[in-house]
């Protein structure tokens, strides 16, 4: 069996900091698919392209070249470390809207495919088991109620001196989702083979155990 395990799921559910541990537990390497669209979205913003499907060409363009790396756990874009930058809340909302663009996505496949490798991977994002990687012996999909997905948002900025107001945090994610739900191509859904991983009344500990246990199943 091909060693890749699929962690998908809406916004800020969890997903992230649980693939990245449970590729750290296995000794995995891991993806950040989300990464690369907020990535391509900042580059298009800083070469002042609008992020609307009068643009999806060339924002294609920059996404089939884009001039990145990943180097000691920092994302670095065209030399600039924009590790910080790609995690603001714009960023994702932005990433949300060059995600919608068809030609955006069949950009970023390849980039994606080339992370498949030894020993193993973890990928993480919204269509790692519908599109990537179809055949992934396991596929989690990761949820938590909104309620929940905001709230912890919300103690992460604090925590970071961020301030911000819960239920604008609980709108912008529920804008998100729609838009990644409804979007044509590659929507925001389980694969048929997925387990379903609610994390609400879960520890990141807890969810962490799960996914290695269905792993070693
Ligand atoms: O997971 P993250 O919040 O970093 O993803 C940012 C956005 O990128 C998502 O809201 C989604 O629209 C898009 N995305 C996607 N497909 C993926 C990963 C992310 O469409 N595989």
């Amino acid at each position: 069996r091909i060693p890749v395990l699929c962690i998908d799921g809406p916004t800020a559910s969890g997903k992230g900091t649980v693939a990245a541990k449970v590729a750290q537990r296995l000794g995995y390497h891991f993806l950040d698919s989300g990464a690369m669209y907020r990535i391509t979205a900042l580059a298009a913003t800083r070469a002042g392209l609008a992020i609307d499907a009068a643009h999806e060409e060339r924002i294609a363009a920059l996404a089939r070249q884009l001039p990145v790396r990943f180097r000691a756990g920092r994302i670095l874009l065209a030399g600039e470390d924009v590790s910080e930058a790609i995690r603001t809340e714009e960023a994702g909302m932005n990433a949300s809207r060059v995600s919608a663009l068809p030609a955006v996505r069949a950009a970023l496949v390849a980039l994606q495919l080339g992370f498949r490798g030894l020993p193993g991977l973890v990928a993480d994002g919204r269509d790692m088991g519908t599109v990537i990687f179809p055949s992934a012996p396991l596929k989690v999909y990761l949820t938590a109620s909104a309620a929940c997905r905001a709230e912890r948002r919300y103690k992460q900025l604090i925590s970071k001196g961020i301030s911000a107001n819960i239920d604008d945090l609980r709108a912008d994610l529920e804008a998100r989702d729609a838009r990644d739900s409804s979007r044509p191509v590659a929507p925001l859904r389980p694969a048929q083979d997925a387990l379903l991983l609610d994390s609400s009344a879960l520890t990141i500990e807890q969810a962490v155990s799960q996914v290695l246990q269905w792993w070693q199943e």
